[in-house]
């Protein structure tokens, strides 16, 4: 991706670092050749160039671009998970995943983890966007994801001819998890994405069966991936499955939905990074009904939010590190929503607006293993910048509101929002 040259000036506005840091009032920021050289108050700023580009905050909020933590640019807004096996060609949904990238950086998402994809379609989007082809966050890409035979995303009775092999590598036993993984090394994935848990999305296999994966296959995975230094994570509802992927070394865990006091402390101990993914599950239980889920699906759903909510707080009363995002691309969590999770973790998990940002940007980035580069307003830090019109700490919902953007900067390159295109 290309960096900005010269020299940028965003002032007239509060910065918030992504650090937990509280919000620095009329602060400046100022970009060199793409990566941040200044920031903190406007009297402590460098003196002004003849040749620098100015954008103006117009007292609104400077902040780190956000990252998703858990995306899924390949889902195309789809009522049922099946869909994403049947409905297209990988032709369609490779260009259904460029649009939904696009719509992700105009959401102010600089960066973002996948967290499955159909095929390898988000490694070449990543390159595509690595070599300014395409627009979209910077991705960290996981290809196919793993599951055991019969588990929780191996459902459809073999009659009816639904494989899902655009979307997972079935294993039997560790030499065939051995074997996935070194198939995904040769696709070029970073992330190694699994299913060691069940869900309430799926009634058979629900939020409490651990065994859609053995501990000895998980621990063939990571085995396997690090040695290639790949990563791994996994859906980890069930709170043996937590433990059993902390135990086999899992570089982080989606949702950490139903933890004991020992799966927080080996989660501690370890120091992962965990995504709990919330709004999916409020928008399930609220939605649910009206889209034809069973009574049995949404209560699931509902247990989910109750426990995912508790795990949170726990989590960040512990001192726990976490990113946001999860599962946008379902027709009730479309594309274009992703914010709702920032709104979620301030009005219905409890977390302050400082908090919640710190999770959906230096969180983010720790998660991706890139906090050296991105995720906080730090000298020397790639310029991956959100400027809005207006206070987050006052109402986070505003994140929602890209029509408030002025500025989607990455590497110091306007790339969406109000002021992009402009030069002042
Ligand atoms: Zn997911």
């Amino acid at each position: 991706m290309k960096l900005a040259t010269g020299i940028t000036r965003i002032g007239n506005g509060q910065l918030i670092d992504g650090t937990g840091a509280p919000a620095v009032p009329n602060a400046t920021l100022i970009v060199e050749d793409g990566r941040i050289a200044y920031v903190g108050p406007a009297v402590g700023a460098p003196a002004p160039q003849p040749d620098e580009r100015l954008i103006d905050a117009r007292g609104g909020t400077i902040l780190p671009g956000l990252i998703e933590a858990h995306y899924h640019p390949t889902y195309f807004n789809v009522a049922a998970l099946e869909d994403l096996d049947i409905k297209y060609p990988v032709e369609y949904v490779t260009l259904l995943a460029a649009n939904n990238c696009k719509l992700a950086l105009e959401c102010g998402y600089t960066a973002a983890r996948s967290g499955g994809s159909l095929f390898n379609i988000d490694v070449w989007l990543k390159k595509a966007i690595e070599e300014d082809l395409a627009l979209g966050p910077r991705l960290a890409a996981s290809g196919r994801e793993i599951c055991g035979v019969g588990g929780l995303m191996d459902w459809n009775p073999d009659f009816r001819r639904i494989g899902m092999e655009g979307l997972v590598l079935l294993v039997n036993g560790p030499v065939e998890a051995r074997a996935a993984v070194r198939k995904l090394v040769k696709d070029g994935v970073e992330w190694v994405k699994t299913y060691p848990t069940g869900d309430a999305a799926s009634p058979d296999w629900n939020d409490h069966h651990t065994l859609c994966m053995t501990f000895e296959e998980m621990h063939a995975v990571v085995q396997t991936a690090h040695n290639h230094k790949l990563k791994v994570t996994g859906h980890c509802r069930a709170n043996l499955g937590i433990k059993n992927a902390l135990r086999a070394g899992y570089d982080t865990i989606e949702h950490a939905t139903f933890m004991d006091p020992e799966a927080l402390d080996l989660l501690m101990q370890r120091r992962t990074p965990v995504v709990c993914a919330l709004q999916f599950e409020k928008a399930s239980v609220e939605l649910g009904p009206s889209i034809g889920m069973s009574q049995a699906v949404v209560d699931g759903h509902k247990e989910t939010l109750e426990a995912g909510v508790e795990s949170a707080r726990m989590i960040l009363k512990a001192g726990g590190r976490m990113g946001l995002g999860g599962d946008y691309g379902f027709a009730w969590t479309p594309h274009g929503t992703y914010a709702k999770e920032l709104t979620f973790f301030v009005q219905d998990a409890g977390f302050t607006p400082l908090e919640t940002l710190r999770c959906a940007t230096l969180g983010g980035a720790e998660v991706m293993g890139r906090e050296r580069e991105i995720g906080s307003l730090e000298a020397g830090k790639l310029a991956d910048v959100l400027v809005v019109d207006g206070d987050p700490l006052s109402d986070i919902s505003i994140l929602e509101d890209r029509s408030r953007f002025l500025a989607v900067m990455q590497g110091g390159i306007v790339k969406a929002g109000r002021t992009a295109g402009q030069r002042s």
